[in-house]
C-alpha cells in the first residue's frame, strides 16, 4: 500500500513570522496517525523556522545544488539542508525548468545526491499547454522521466515522489479533470515500470499538482494512481491547508 503524500509548495512566499503562525495553526490538527503524510516546501530562509515548529509536518526545500560545496554563488547544497533537518526536496519544478534552466540531467544528479544523504526528492514533471494541445503529453513525460531518473537504482526510484504537474494547470485555477489527472499519473507509473520494473512502479508515489484546493482534492485522492498532491496557492493559508487535510481524512 502506498501512503499518500500531500505537500504544500510555498514558492517565493511567506516570511518567517508567517511560517511560524502557519505551523502553529496546522500542527495541532495533525496527530501523526493520518493515512497520508503532509509537508511543506519552503524557501531556504524559512527552513529553520519550519524545522523548529514541525512535529508531524515534513519539511522540504524547493531546490538544491548537486555539489557539496564550492564556488557556486547563491546555491545551497544537500549537506546544508541536511544539517537543518530538512528531509525532502523538490527538484525539477516547472518554474525552475522554465526560468532557471534546470534540466532533467541536473535533476538526476540532484536526486542521486539527495538519496546519498538519506533524503527524498520530489521530482516534478509535466507538459506545457502547447504540448498538451498537440497531444505530446506522453512524449514529454517519457523524456522528462527518462532524463530525471537516469542512474537511479530501482530501490531509489521506488522511494522518489513524482509530482505530475501539467503546466497549464499551475496557478491558473484550471485544474486537470479527474480522468486527465488519473490517466497521466498512470502513464507516469507505466513509464517508471518500463524503466525500473513493476515492483518499483507499484511502490512509487505519484502526486497530482496544478490548482489543487480543498474543493477538489478528494476527487484526485479517489484515483487509483494518484497518491497525493503538490499544492501551491492553496497551501499558503493555514485555513486552506487545514481544509485540505480535512478533505483527505
Ligand atoms: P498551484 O501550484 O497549486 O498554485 O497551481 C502547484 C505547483 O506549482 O506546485
Amino acid at each position: 500500500m502506498r501512503k499518500p503524500i500531500i505537500v504544500g509548495n510555498w514558492k517565493m512566499n511567506m516570511l518567517r513570522a508567517d511560517t511560524k503562525a502557519f505551523f502553529e495553526a496546522v500542527e495541532p490538527v495533525l496527530t501523526g496517525d493520518e493515512k497520508a503524510d503532509y509537508g511543506i516546501a519552503a524557501p531556504y530562509t524559512n527552513l529553520t523556522t519550519c524545522v523548529e515548529h514541525a512535529k508531524h509536518l515534513i519539511v522540504a526545500a524547493e531546490n538544491c545544488n548537486e555539489k557539496d560545496s564550492g564556488a557556486y554563488t547563491g546555491e545551497v547544497s544537500v549537506p546544508m539542508l541536511q544539517e537543518l533537518g530538512v528531509t525532502h526536496c523538490i527538484i525539477g519544478h516547472s518554474e525552475r525548468r522554465m526560468y532557471y534552466g534546470e534540466t532533467s540531467a541536473a535533476c538526476a544528479r540532484k536526486a542521486k545526491r539527495l538519496f546519498a544523504a538519506g533524503m527524498t526528492p520530489i521530482l516534478c514533471v509535466g507538459e506545457t499547454e502547447e504540448e498538451y494541445v498537440a497531444g505530446k503529453t506522453v512524449d514529454v513525460l517519457k523524456e522528462e522521466l527518462e532524463g530525471s531518473l537516469e542512474g537511479l537504482t530501482p530501490e531509489e526510484a521506488a522511494k522518489i515522489v513524482i509530482a505530475y504537474e501539467p503546466i497549464w494547470a499551475i496557478g491558473t485555477g484550471r485544474s486537470a479533470d479527474q480522468n486527465t489527472a488519473e490517466e497521466c499519473c498512470r502513464t507516469v507509473r507505466e513509464i517508471v515500470g518500463g524503466l525500473f520494473g513493476k515492483e518499483t512502479a507499484d511502490a512509487v508515489r505519484i502526486q497530482y499538482g496544478g490548482s489543487v484546493k480543498p474543493e477538489n482534492i478528494a476527487m484526485y485522492m479517489a484515483c487509483e494512481n494518484i497518491d497525493g498532491a503538490l499544492i501551491g496557492g492553496a497551501s499558503l493559508k493555514a485555513d486552506s491547508f487545514k481544509a485540505i487535510i480535512d478533505a483527505v481524512k
